[in-house]
C-alpha cells in the first residue's frame, strides 16, 4: 500500500461508529491532557452531547520542558477507557514511546503520533504492524512529503488506516503560536488518499481563534478537526490558554457541519 493518490479514489478510516473520509466530517475534541477523573467524564459527556464523534486526552504528553506534567501515565489510560465506557466514544490519545503499546491498545481507538515524533522511524515501524487506526500529526519543520513519506513507513507494514493531520508548522510570524498551513489541505488530497484532518488548538495557542480556523478546515476540503476542549479551562494541567470552553461546543460542531456541507 502506497501514500500516493489510487487514481484519485480517497480512502475512508473508521473509528467506532464514525469514520474519516468522503462525505462525512468528523470531529475529534476533549482536553489537551487527562487531569483527573471528573474533569475527564465532564468534558467526555459535553463532547458527546454536543456531537463529537471521538474523545481525546493525553496520557502521555511531550512537554518541551521535562518539569512540566507529564500526564498521568498508566491512570490516564485507565481513564480513558472509562470515559470510553460511560460515553461510548471512542478515544484518540498520543503514544511516545513504543513499551507503553501493551498498556495502551485495549484503552484506545486511534493511537496519535506526535508532531515532535512525526520521523520517530522505529515508532512509525512498529505502528504498521498493528491495526489500530493511527493519527499521524505533521512535524514542526516537516513539508508536506516528508509527512507522506512518513505515513508511508506506517502503510508499508500493512496498516493502512492513517489519518493526517495538518497543526501548523514553524515559520518567522510570532503572532500565533504555529502558522496553520490551510494551503496543505488540498496539496494532501492531491498528493495521497489518506484523510486529512486540522488541529485549529495548537496553531492558534488561544481560546478566541480555534473557531476561526476550524471554520476555514471546513470550507477548503479537511475531513474534520481534532479539537481541545476543558470544563475549565483555567484549571486546564496543560494547553489551557487554547481550550474551547465546552459551552461552545455546539458552536463550533454545528459551524464545522455546515460549512463543510456546502464545501
Ligand atoms: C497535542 O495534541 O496535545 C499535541 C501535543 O499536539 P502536537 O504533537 O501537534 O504538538
Ligand atoms: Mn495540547
Amino acid at each position: 500500500a502506497s501514500v500516493q493518490s489510487r487514481m484519485g479514489r480517497p480512502s475512508t478510516v473508521a473509528l467506532g461508529e464514525a469514520a474519516f473520509g468522503p462525505g462525512q466530517f468528523t470531529v475529534i475534541a476533549g482536553p489537551c491532557s487527562v487531569d483527573n477523573h471528573d474533569q475527564l467524564m465532564e468534558v467526555g459527556h459535553a463532547v458527546r452531547d454536543a456531537g463529537g464523534h471521538a474523545l481525546r486526552g493525553g496520557a502521555f504528553k511531550p512537554r518541551s520542558s521535562p518539569y512540566a506534567f507529564q500526564g498521568l501515565g498508566r491512570r490516564g489510560l485507565e481513564l480513558l477507557a472509562e470515559a470510553r465506557r460511560v460515553t461510548g466514544l471512542p478515544i484518540v490519545t498520543e503514544v511516545l514511546d513504543v513499551r507503553d503499546l501493551p498498556a495502551m491498545l485495549p484503552c484506545v481507538d486511534m493511537l496519535q503520533v506526535g508532531a515532535r515524533n512525526m520521523q520517530n522511524f522505529a515508532l512509525l515501524r512498529e505502528l504498521g504492524t498493528l491495526r489500530t487506526p493511527v493519527l499521524l500529526k505533521r512535524g514542526l519543520a516537516a513539508s508536506i512529503d516528508e509527512t507522506l513519506m512518513a505515513a508511508e513507513y506506517i502503510l508499508d507494514g500493512g496498516n493502512t488506516d492513517v489519518v493526517i493531520c495538518e497543526r501548523g508548522i514553524r515559520t518567522f510570524e510570532t503572532g500565533y503560536r504555529f502558522t496553520l498551513d490551510i494551503g496543505a489541505v488540498p496539496v494532501f488530497k492531491e498528493r495521497s488518499h489518506l484523510p486529512i484532518i486540522v488541529d485549529p488548538s495548537h496553531a492558534a495557542g488561544e481560546t478566541a481563534r480555534v473557531i476561526p480556523l476550524a471554520l476555514a478546515a471546513a470550507a477548503c476540503g479537511a475531513d474534520g478537526i481534532i479539537v481541545e476542549t476543558h470544563s475549565d479551562p483555567a484549571a486546564a494541567l496543560c494547553d489551557g490558554k487554547q481550550a474551547l470552553p465546552t459551552s461552545r461546543l455546539p458552536e463550533l460542531i454545528d459551524g464545522v457541519v455546515n460549512v463543510a456541507r456546502v464545501a
